[in-house]
């Protein structure tokens, strides 16, 4: 009774916001960014120490390592997908990138060695020389994922929940809108099959699609594959000079300057409601704040479990989480390692499987990226970093001693390392800085429900069509991120975070 007084008196004189964004991952911070170069007053509350989420990064032993994303599309100069570059200039700031030439060295099972230029003809080139017989079913294949692409790069991407834009939209680029409906429900491997028919290709375009959407190409939405697939011909992948920190760092930065607040080590613990509707938050210090409008940048999990009672989860969310469950987490190696365990030419991102059958099992599809091939100013002269993770379920590493755990955690680093050394060798002795990290570590630091990436189909969808967006069905209550429409990634986060802050904008009649 007492704690209720307390929390209704407080409540009422809460300081009150426009809008509260729970969470700095860069969902979250365009959000924001957005909201508030219109003129919203917007507050951000970050449980950790700094912005960014899984576009974090962290400092040791003069290496500043990525916690996570390190191949980033967005960056581009033309069109309109390049939605980093637009979120940072809506606030006046921007990062300096530098283009990488390859996206993907791909070292597959029975020596399908090949790398994804930057150059269309190029890649497309080196992949039909694998596969002469499919010369035309590959161009065909990824030419349909370019017009997926053009038609998004037409328009600009805001929120297809607000019928006004959707009007617009519709009148400006009548072809573009039709091309996007007709590719909605569709996934990339029904496209996939039309055109291809050789198993080892076929299983190539599924790691195509497994590397960022943690599925195959069965499951994996032909609007996602589309943009990824040609964007990284287009705009190309470029790395944020400074390290993946920076894009956080400098939303901030703009947030802060567009007269927007954010708050470090504030944990929310409740969103607060009042007849059934979103009102407010309170911090795990029992401090409440008020806003208009309360964004989630948090997962679906932790947002209708955690922030809320489950026992009141609306039913949509429960049909979606039967639609939808947890990807797998990581297990991540952040190596500081000699320069001359590099092989002459390596590439700065590679993916290396040596079992088809394998792929989807933890530890057996190992992503490597070295970003100090691209700025070697993210470690001492002389060294590289190599952020090494593959996927990992954190049941397997629950219910241990400290003791268990470490030892576990060094097993693992040792046939990880055992299976890098077929393409550095040395490596081993050539280490001179190791952290790893295991699922309960992207927990306890992303503060995401088990560690996971994000949501994968719990079973063959209809392309897009399940993922939500912003608006939830708790009125003022917004969801954004990867949880939301159209998934991981950071520019597609940017994308969620545009289309957020769209629909609150016409909601708040900004
Ligand atoms: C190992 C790894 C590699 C990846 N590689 C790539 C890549 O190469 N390219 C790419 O584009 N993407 C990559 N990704 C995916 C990409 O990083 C994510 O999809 C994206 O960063 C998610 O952004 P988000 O806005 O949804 O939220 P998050 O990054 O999850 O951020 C959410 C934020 O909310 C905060 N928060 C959560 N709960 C609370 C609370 N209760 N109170 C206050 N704050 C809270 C968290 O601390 C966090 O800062 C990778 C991810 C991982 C883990």
């Amino acid at each position: 009774m007492n704690n209720q007084l307390f929390y209704t008196q407080t409540s009422s004189t809460a300081p009150e916001f426009d809008v509260i964004v729970i969470g700095s991952g860069i969902g979250g911070l365009v959000t924001a960014t957005q909201l508030a170069a219109k003129g919203a007053s917007v507050l951000v509350l970050e449980r950790y120490i700094i912005p960014g989420g899984s576009a974090g990064y962290f400092d040791r032993n003069g290496y500043r390592f990525d916690v996570g994303a390190s191949m980033i599309f967005g960056f581009g100069t033309q069109g309109t997908t390049n939605l980093l570059t637009r979120a940072l200039a809506a606030v006046n700031v921007s990062v300096e990138t530098i283009a990488d030439p390859v996206q993907i060295h791909y070292h597959l099972p029975d020596g399908l060695d090949l790398k994804v230029h930057r150059n269309y003809e190029k890649f497309l080139q080196e992949l039909t020389e694998h596969f002469p017989q499919e010369r035309e079913g590959i161009r065909r294949f990824y030419d349909e994922c370019w017009k997926v692409f053009n038609c998004l790069n037409a328009m600009d991407l805001l929120s297809l929940e607000e019928p006004g834009y959707l009007t617009r939209v519709f009148f400006q680029h009548p072809l573009a809108c039709l091309g996007l409906v007709k590719y909605l429900p569709l996934n990339a491997g029904d496209i996939a099959r039309r055109y291809i028919s050789d198993p080892i290709l076929l299983k190539f375009i599924d790691i195509e699609c497994y590397c960022w959407s943690v599925v195959p190409a069965d499951m994996t939405p032909m609007i996602n594959a589309g943009m990824v697939f040609s964007d990284r011909h287009y705009g190309g992948i470029n790395y944020p000079k400074g390290g993946v920190g920076q894009i956080a760092q400098k939303l901030v930065e703009g947030l802060e300057k567009a007269g927007g607040e954010i708050q470090y080590k504030a944990r929310v613990s409740k969103i607060l409601t009042e007849n059934g509707q979103a009102v407010g938050v309170q911090l795990a210090t029992g401090q409440v704040y008020r806003a208009k409008r309360i964004v989630s940048n948090a997962t679906r999990w932790d947002t209708f479990e955690k922030l809320l009672p489950p026992e009141q989860m609306p039913r949509v969310e429960k049909k979606w989480q039967q639609r939808y469950q947890k990807s797998p987490s990581f297990l991540s190696l952040h190596l500081g390692v000699e320069a001359d365990v590099l092989p002459w030419g390596t590439e700065c991102h590679h993916i290396i499987l040596s079992d088809w059958e394998q792929m989807e099992e933890p530890e057996g599809t190992i992503f490597v990226s070295i970003p100090t091939l691209l700025d070697p100013n993210l470690a001492p002269e002389g060294y590289h970093i190599m952020h090494v993770f593959t996927p990992n379920w954190i049941d397997d590493w629950q219910g241990m001693s400290a003791k268990d755990y470490e030892e576990k955690k060094q097993e693992a680093a040792e046939r990880i390392i055992k299976r890098l050394e077929q393409f550095f060798p040395g490596l081993d002795t050539k280490l001179d800085y190791m952290e790893v990290g295991t699922p309960r570590t992207h927990r306890r630091f992303l503060g995401r429900d088990d560690g996971s990436y994000g949501p994968i189909p719990s079973r063959k969808l209809r392309g897009l069509l399940g993922m939500p967006f912003n608006r939830t069905s708790i009125p003022g209550l917004y969801c954004v991120g990867d949880s939301t429409f159209p998934g991981q990634g950071l520019n597609a986060v940017a994308f969620s975070g545009f289309a957020c802050s769209h629909r609150i904008a016409v909601d708040l009649g900004l």
